[in-house]
């Protein structure tokens, strides 16, 4: 490794330890590095001390810091975003759940139909019950994705205050 990308190494640790931690041989290898360049130690202190002020006192930071440690912390954030596939999954979940719903519908129609004629369920009950089962599916994938669509929201303002 030539004594450029080590540094960039150490400083993209740094940023990666703020947001998910390191393993047990990266943090060795930075603690090692740290101690040995001055640079690199002081990219570390600033970064503590500039996320630090972040949350509480917006100001006073070195100049260009912020900015600096920001855009690594965001791009950072971005990479796991990205790297998550949980959100195509609740998806698929929700397009499963709807599938089913519809290949199952006539059978439950005539499951309820019979419930109807032979448990004497008056029409208007068990017509509401099919109609019922048929959004059940639909309304928990909602919920899911509202409650997800909550948290990102929730990230964003924490991201907005921080800057
Ligand atoms: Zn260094």
């Amino acid at each position: 490794m030539s004594e450029n990308v080590v540094h960039e190494r150490a400083q993209q640790l740094i940023s990666q330890e703020r947001i998910e931690g390191l393993s047990a041989s990266e943090h060795t290898w930075l603690a090692a590095h740290l101690q040995e360049c001055d640079s690199c130690a002081d990219f570390a202190r600033k970064t503590s001390t500039a996320l630090r002020s972040l949350q509480t006192i917006p100001i006073a930071l070195p100049a260009g810091l912020a900015e600096r440690t920001q855009f690594r912390v965001g791009m950072r954030a971005q990479q796991l975003r990205q790297h998550e596939p949980r959100r195509r999954v609740l998806w698929i979940a929700a397009g499963i759940s709807w599938a089913t719903g519809v290949a199952s519908a006539p059978f439950v129609w005539r499951l309820f139909a019979w419930l109807g004629e032979h448990a004497g369920v008056p029409k208007l009950v068990w017509e509401m019950g099919f109609g019922l089962w048929w959004a059940v599916p639909a309304l928990i994938a909602a919920v899911v994705l509202l409650s997800e669509h909550e948290k990102q929201s929730g990230e964003r303002y924490w991201l907005q205050r921080s800057q």
